[in-house]
């Protein structure tokens, strides 16, 4: 089953990789073993020319994430090795998390505008959160009457969105969600110092529509809401831009290979703007280069030929 990439994923280098033995050597290894042709590996990166890190982002710095290719073995195996990352892109004030300078540094570059976990530093708090908030808040109160006021404020800075509103409500707003993602992907891609690297170092969109921190049921609910008109305007601009899509393999096919329906619409919907494609498992451990073959399966299910492929692999994939 072929072919199977694999340019999305995360080694040690990243703080949310807890595979301790996760390097490049052993990704290689893995790799090998599972029939990936080509492999990228792409560490969660802020650059440090860009001001708004947030203190996960400030230690995974470019000097930080350069320091695998000190770890390439002589012997790739015959796997294809690119070096990229995973950047940043805060959507609600319009910052990315790498420079023109430092971009090019790298074979490629993802950047995701989804990383919607990330409440009020990618997307904001939505507006229904206040009002939860004061819900909880005069619930603290009467429960704990002998709390200090200062104690009971800080309970209420630590509380995140998602936990805050489920309590009070039924669940997330999933309209301001859906808006949310059409807005930052749009400003992403017209982000003005994306427009000074894209033509010099490939550039994909990490996981596009595919709202992190939310269940698989409220991301695509969020996606549902928009028609495909929306999505072959925004569509035809990355095509334009020459900005490649990021399909992330698992978040396409389950484990049991059975697919998700919205996903393969925004891949129809994309190949028909002339989007070029990569795959990713957003792997953060060896083992999980293990659900690589998924790319087959989307590459056959999605109807997809050598030429969706981005030209920067293209020639190293073969097909059965
Ligand atoms: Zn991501
Ligand atoms: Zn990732």
């Amino acid at each position: 089953m072929k072919p199977i990439i694999d340019m999305h994923n995360h080694s040690n280098l990243s703080k949310c990789c807890h595979d301790e033995t996760a390097t490049a050597a052993t990704f290689i290894d893995k790799a090998a073993e599972v029939g990936i042709q080509v492999l990228g590996i792409s560490n969660h990166c802020w650059d440090n020319r860009m001001e708004g890190a947030s203190p996960w982002y400030k230690p995974q710095d470019v000097d930080w994430v350069l320091k695998i290719r000190d770890e390439i073995p002589a012997d790739k195996k015959g796997v294809k090795l690119f070096i990229g990352i995973e950047s940043e892109y805060r959507g609600m004030c319009d910052k990315i998390g790498i420079s023109a300078e430092n971009a090019v540094k790298f074979d490629y570059v993802l950047i995701p505008h989804s990383h919607t976990h990330m409440v009020g530093y990618v997307i904001p708090f939505d507006p229904s959160y206040k009002e939860a908030l004061g819900v909880v808040e005069r619930k603290l109160r009467a429960a704990f009457p002998e709390v200090s006021d200062r104690q009971i404020e800080r309970w209420l800075e630590n509380a995140r969105q998602p936990d805050v509103k489920l309590y009070v409500t039924q669940g997330p707003d999933i309209k301001f969600l859906s808006d949310f993602l059409c807005e930052s992907f749009v400003g992403l891609l017209n982000n003005g110092e994306l427009a000074k690297f894209k033509d010099k170092v490939p550039v994909f969109v990490a996981h596009p529509f595919i709202a992190c921190g939310y269940t698989a049921a409220e991301a695509d609910e969020a996606v549902s809401m928009i028609p495909d008109e929306k999505f072959i305007e925004m569509f035809s601009l990355m095509a334009e831009k020459g900005i490649g899509y990021d399909l992330s393999v698992g978040n396409f096919v389950r484990n049991d290979k059975t697919e998700r329906e919205q996903q393969f619409r925004l891949l129809k919907l994309a190949r028909q703007c002339g989007v070029k494609f990569t795959f990713g498992t957003d792997a953060h451990s060896v083992a999980g280069l293990g659900s690589a073959w998924k790319s087959a399966q989307i590459f056959k299910s999605g109807g997809m030929t050598l030429d969706d492929l981005h030209p920067m692999y293209r020639d190293f994939v073969t097909l059965d």
